[in-house]
């Protein structure tokens, strides 16, 4: 056999779960592959470059409505971004300053495209670098229309998308025809492509390393078993064969697990606890409780404060709550306050430039220096929960005095709520590692804990979360991060008050025995998986899960406490 011919595997990280099997449809970046023509005129370029920005501009707003249809007006915005980004005055005057310099329009919106993308990507904001991806598909979008190469796709094939990165418009062009799986070279894992895919639903996996684009076969078959983060090209006839199985099983085994929508979420020994959903708008939220999720564990409500120039008033807040609530029929519904900072900017809020973010202004923290707008979103909630039982949580909490100033502001909204309405429950987020010891404090406050083991994990080893480099050692299978969190679940408890787990690994299905068995009543995770969850607790007893968390809190590595996980979820 040829040596190109052997399997070849790539490895990155994983973004949604799943199997795929299929031909590969590369994208390769467009700007390789423009024409060197002559200059005509000036006045010839720029009518080149107005028309190109108006077939564009339809294109996107025929995209911004599929997007809407698919997936909700929340995740439309996107694309109004772009529309914004294409007819930007600045950028515009760019591209006609250079063809006045006498280049041709194609090459003039490479290079002013080069300088704005060289600005974003030198911005100490990850939100800023992440826009580099739309910059990036607005400009490939008009250079396809100026040399008017169509690279729509003509099959109805399913297919394995490999790019060097996606923009979200891409995505949305190429779902048109059934999309199997994605793999990017690059990707931010924080993206808006990302936060597609998965409610999306599509396997994926993001900074697949050592992938040369260029030396890819054109519709080769491969395999992506994104769970693990691996592609395989060239698979050879045997593995092909056992991934196709393994991809029908998959596919049979999430029908088979659609009877569970409509069960209760009982333990074998019918002990009963949640299985909720994470959501960051009404879609998501819709999609939750089509999938039969218990509630809404994490209203993520930062994001409705996203991609707009002003914060939504109270009124629009209102009404997106109480949709929320509707849908919900009486189900818990948490909302958590906004938790901006980190990772997550917003351009018209006060945000100090900090050297580490992650450690820096965030969360509650934020919210208290921002006091007019978090005010109005704590209005919005009191007057939604007249409608419905809502549960209202804060994000990275550090004292119990943050705690006290945001009652001290509730006091007078909670004076006006309508008597006899539903009380709201309140709670906070367990993300940082000195929470862990003022269980008894916090319970002064609070109803309710939810851990936040993404940032829990981060903060215990020392691992920023959005470094690829680090994910080997920031693994929540760390026995540093399982005790601890064994440890804040038994405080929980003494103290009386109920904990759920809104992190990722209350996505992964290896760890829901352990938190079960650690005490945790709720888990709340993509919704996709609210079946399986059912599914997989109702083989279980508590003192099962008891007996397994007891074993894997003794784990003396990562490696033992996951073979454990896997012995006891074989059985
Ligand atoms: C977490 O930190 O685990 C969490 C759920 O919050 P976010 O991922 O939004 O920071
Ligand atoms: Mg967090």
């Amino acid at each position: 056999m040829n040596a190109r011919n052997e399997p070849r595997r790539f490895q990155g990280t994983p973004v949604f779960p799943g199997i795929a099997v299929g031909p590969v449809l590369c994208l390769r970046p467009v700007a390789g592959s423009l024409a060197d023509r002559a200059f005509t005129t000036e006045a010839e370029e720029l009518r080149r470059l107005d028309a190109a920005v108006q077939a564009s501009e339809k294109q996107i707003l025929q995209i911004k409505d599929m997007a809407a249809r698919k997936m909700g007006a929340q995740e439309a915005m996107i694309f109004e971004a772009h529309q914004m980004m294409l007819t930007d005055p600045e950028y515009l005057d760019g591209i006609r300053g250079e063809i006045g310099q006498g280049v041709i329009v194609e090459k003039a919106v490479q290079s002013v495209t080069g300088m704005f993308v060289k600005i974003l990507s030198q911005s100490t904001s990850d939100y800023l670098r992440e826009r580099v991806a739309d910059l990036k598909d607005v400009s490939q979008r008009l250079i396809r229309n100026l040399v008017s190469s169509t690279a729509e796709l003509s099959s109805t094939e399913p297919i394995l998308l490999v790019a060097e990165d996606l923009a979200p418009s891409d995505l949305m062009a190429y779902s048109r025809q059934p999309l199997r799986g994605v793999v990017l070279t690059k990707g931010g894992l924080t993206s808006h492509t990302a936060i597609l895919l998965k409610s999306m639903g599509i396997p994926s996996v993001f900074q697949v390393k050592d992938l040369d684009l260029h030396a890819l076969t054109e519709s080769g078959m491969a395999v992506l078993e994104a769970r693990d983060g691996r592609l395989t090209l060239n698979p050879g006839a045997e593995l092909l064969a056992q991934a196709e199985e393994q991809a029908r099983e998959e596919e049979k085994r999430q029908a088979a697990l659609a009877v569970w929508k409509n069960k209760a979420s009982l333990m074998r020994d019918n002990n009963a606890v949640m299985v909720c959903s994470n959501v960051a708008n009404q879609s998501q939220v819709d999609l939750a409780f089509e999938n039969g999720a218990d509630g809404i564990g994490l209203y993520r409500t930062e994001f409705l404060f996203m991609d707009r120039s002003s914060p939504p008033s109270e009124d629009e807040q209102l009404r997106i709550y109480q949709q929320a609530l509707k849908v919900a029929a009486g189900r818990p519904v948490t909302l958590r306050t906004m938790d901006v900072g980190g990772d997550k900017e917003i351009s018209y809020l006060k945000m100090p430039k900090e050297d580490n973010p992650f450690l820096g202004v965030r969360g509650l923290r934020l919210s208290l220096q921002n006091r007019g707008i978090f005010e109005t979103q704590l209005r919005a909630l009191v007057r939604a929960s007249e409608s419905g039982p809502l549960e209202v949580m804060f994000p990275m909490v550090t004292t119990t005095q943050e705690l006290e100033e945001v009652f001290e502001i509730l006091k007078p909204m909670l004076a006006k709520k309508a008597p006899g309405t539903p009380a709201i429950k309140w709670g906070m987020m367990l993300e940082i590692p000195s929470n862990i010891f003022m269980i008894p404090e916090f319970s002064k406050w609070v109803q309710f804990f939810s851990v936040g083991t993404n940032d829990l994990t981060q903060y215990l080893t020392a691992c920023d979360r959005m470094n690829p480099n680090l994910h080997d050692l920031s693994d929540a299978y760390s026995p540093g991060v399982l005790r601890a969190v064994h440890y804040l679940a038994q405080d929980v408890r003494r103290c009386g008050r109920e904990l759920s787990v809104c992190g990722e690994m209350a996505s992964d299905p290896l760890l829901w025995p352990f938190l079960f068995g650690a005490g945790v009543q709720k888990i709340s995770q993509n919704a996709r998986l609210i079946t399986a969850s059912r599914e997989a607790l109702s083989r279980w007893t508590l003192e099962e899960c008891r007996a397994l968390t007891e074993r894997v809190i003794r784990a003396g590595s990562r490696e033992e406490a996951r073979r454990l996980l896997q012995e006891f979820s074989a059985f």
